[in-house]
C-alpha cells in the first residue's frame, strides 16, 4: 500500500487519474460479480410481489445460524453451551442466543472468525471509539453493494450515471501547485473530491468543477458538502449542476445542514445507515421513511435503545446479536412505498462532535474513528480531548498483549498528518476511558465553548 501511495503521489495528475481508474476497475470486479447481480435483480423483482418479510428473515436466519455453527468455533461452542436447537421455529427464538459484545468480539476475534476464505477486511466499532477488524467474503461485499445500489435505484440513480463523491482520502500531494483536488474513476463514471483540501480559498474551484462535471448523483462525507454549500450561499455563488439525489454517508447531519445542502445543490437528500460495517443497511425511501433492508439481517432494540444486529452477510466474521454501539428507535408505522419489513423512527447513535483546527477546519467523528482502525485489536479504545486550539490529547487503552512501542509512534505520525501539522498531539496510555455522567463513553470530548470556536 505504501509503495502504491508513493508511486501515486510522485506522478503527474493525469497519471493519478489513470491510477484511480485502474484501482476503480479492480474494485469493480470485486464488487459487481454474480452475487451482486443476483441480489440486485431479486430486490427489483420483489417490488412487484407480495412477500412476508418475517418468513423470509426466518429462513435466511436459519441458514446463517447453521453456517455459524458449522464454521465458527465460537458459535459452535456457544450454541452447545446454551442448547440452541437449529433450525429456529420462529424469529423470537433468536433471543435464546446470548448477545455478542465488543469486548468478546475483540478478545476472541480468532475464534469468532469462520474457517473459510474471507479476504476482504473491514472494521466495526460504530461511534464508541472501539475498533475491531472483521472479515468478509467477496460475496458478502457484493450483496452489500447490491443493496446500496438498489437504494439509489429507488431514487432514480443507476450505475454509470455521473457520480460526484466527497472522500476523506488524500488525492493531491502536498507539493501539488495547481488547484485540482479531484480525480476521475472512469470505471464507474465517478469523480472523487477530496475534502482534505476544502477551504475558503479552494471552494470556488470545487464549485466550478462540480458545475463542469454536472453530477447526476452526489455521495460521501456530508461535512465536505456542508462546507461547500455554506460558502456558496454566503458568497452568492450559483451552483448550476442539477443532481437527482444526494446520498450522505458516515456522519449525521442536522436538520439545518440538510436543508442548506438541499437548497444550494438543488436536490433532495436520502440518508442511509451503513456506517457501522457489519450492520444491515437502513435506508430512506422516496417518502422519507427509514427502512431496514430485512434481507440483510435483523435489528433488535434493547430497552436502553442500544441495538443488536444479526447480519446475514457477514460470513468471514459472523455477527449474531452483536451490540454494535449505536442506538435506534423503532417505528410502528407503515409506508406508502410498499417496502416490507421494519421501519426505523430514528437513528440516535451517530454523534456530530469534531476537533477544530486553527484554520477553522473541522475533523469529524467519522475520520477520527477511522484512525484506530489502522491498529486493529491492539488498541482497545480511544478518546480525543480538545481543550484549546493548540493541542489535542488522545487517551488510548492499549491491549498489553500485542501493543508495541512503535504503534504509539505510528499513531502519533498518523494524527499529526490528520491535523495537517496544526495541532500538538499528546498521547496518553490509560487503563480505561473515563465515562460521562450519562454513562456513555465519548469518542470526542470537545471542551472549547461553542461561541469561542472559529467559523
Ligand atoms: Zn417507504
Amino acid at each position: 500500500m505504501q509503495l502504491k501511495e508513493s508511486i501515486y503521489f510522485h506522478s503527474p495528475i493525469f497519471i493519478q487519474n489513470i491510477l484511480t481508474t485502474i484501482y476503480g476497475r479492480v474494485l469493480y470486479q470485486e464488487r459487481y460479480g454474480a452475487a451482486y447481480h443476483a441480489r440486485f435483480e431479486e430486490l427489483k423483482r420483489k417490488e412487484r410481489q407480495l412477500i412476508d418479510p418475517e418468513q423470509e428473515q426466518l429462513s435466511r436466519l436459519n441458514q446463517f445460524l447453521l453456517f455459524c455453527q458449522t464454521y465458527s468455533p465460537y458459535y459452535k461452542e456457544l450454541f452447545e453451551t446454551n442448547r440452541i436447537e437449529l433450525p429456529l421455529a420462529q424469529l423470537s427464538e433468536l433471543k435464546q442466543i446470548p448477545l455478542l459484545d465488543k469486548e468478546t468480539l475483540r478478545t476472541r476475534n480468532a475464534e469468532v472468525h469462520a474457517t473459510i476464505d474471507a479476504p476482504i477486511l473491514g472494521k466495526t466499532g460504530g461511534t464508541t471509539g472501539k475498533s475491531i477488524q472483521v472479515h468478509y467474503t467477496k460475496e458478502d461485499m457484493q450483496i452489500r453493494m447490491a443493496h446500496l445500489d438498489y437504494f439509489k435505484w429507488t431514487h432514480g440513480i443507476e450505475q454509470g450515471m455521473r457520480r460526484a463523491s466527497f472522500t476523506g482520502q488524500h488525492l493531491a500531494s502536498e507539493h501539488q501547485r495547481s488547484p485540482v483536488y479531484w480525480r476521475t474513476n472512469k470505471a464507474i463514471n465517478q469523480m472523487l473530491f477530496s475534502i482534505k483540501n476544502i477551504s475558503p480559498r479552494t471552494i470556488p474551484a470545487y464549485i466550478e468543477q462540480l458545475n463542469r462535471f454536472n453530477p447526476v448523483s452526489m455521495d460521501g462525507l456530508p461535512s465536505g458538502m456542508i462546507e461547500v454549500a455554506r460558502y456558496a450561499k454566503k458568497h452568492g455563488i450559483v451552483c448550476t449542476f442539477r443532481p437527482k439525489a444526494i446520498f450522505p454517508t458516515a456522519e449525521m447531519m442536522t436538520r439545518d445542514e440538510r436543508s442548506l445542502v438541499e437548497e444550494v445543490f438543488h436536490a433532495p437528500i436520502f440518508d442511509q445507515y451503513a456506517s457501522s460495517e457489519g450492520a444491515p443497511i437502513v435506508a430512506e425511501c422516496p417518502y422519507g421513511k427509514k427502512h431496514l433492508h430485512y434481507e440483510m439481517g435483523i435489528i433488535e432494540v434493547e430497552t436502553d435503545g442500544q441495538i443488536l444486529v444479526t447480519s446475514f452477510d457477514t460470513h468471514g466474521t459472523p455477527l449474531v446479536r452483536y451490540r454494535v454501539g449505536d442506538r435506534m428507535t423503532l417505528s410502528h408505522e407503515t409506508c406508502r412505498c410498499g417496502h416490507g419489513g421494519p421501519i426505523i423512527a430514528s437513528i440516535d447513535g451517530r454523534g456530530r462532535s469534531y476537533i477544530q483546527l486553527k484554520n477553522g477546519h473541522r475533523i469529524f467523528e467519522g475520520e477520527l474513528a477511522g484512525i484506530v482502525r489502522a491498529f486493529p485489536n491492539c488498541i482497545e479504545r480511544v478518546q480525543y480531548i480538545q481543550e484549546n486550539t493548540e493541542e489535542v490529547v488522545l487517551l488510548y487503552v492499549p491491549d498489553d498483549r500485542c501493543f508495541k512501542i512503535e504503534h504509539e509512534k505510528q499513531l502519533y505520525f498518523v494524527l499529526k498528518r490528520l491535523f495537517d501539522g496544526q495541532m500538538d498531539v499528546l498521547l496518553k496510555s490509560v487503563p480505561e476511558i473515563p465515562k460521562e455522567i450519562s454513562g456513555k463513553t465519548l469518542l470526542i470530548k470537545q471542551l472549547i465553548p461553542e461561541n469561542e470556536r472559529a467559523n
